[in-house]
């Protein structure tokens, strides 16, 4: 499995609600330095509006959906956290 496709994974476990404790801290901790994922993240958070329109957002984050909105096609690449 691929880097980026390790981190494809845990963005859709995000989305389920399916990380927790220090998994959780970690991939928000690499969303905040990862333009890639937060795009990824951002793309999945639209499909899931329209494939699941009928169901709540679970947690989908404020702060995370302002800031995607304002890179707007910056940083498309991995960054590993330092
Ligand atoms: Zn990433």
């Amino acid at each position: 499995m691929s880097f980026y496709d390790k981190y494809r994974v845990k963005t859709l476990r995000y989305l389920d609600n399916d990380l927790h404790g220090e998994e959780l801290d970690a991939f928000r901790n690499h969303l905040e330095t990862c333009g890639g994922c937060r795009a990824s993240l951002e793309a999945e958070l639209a499909l899931s509006l329209l494939l699941r329109r009928s169901r709540p957002l679970y947690s989908a984050p404020d702060w995370l959906r302002s800031r995607v909105s304002a890179l707007s096609g910056g940083d498309s690449r991995h960054k590993v956290a330092e």
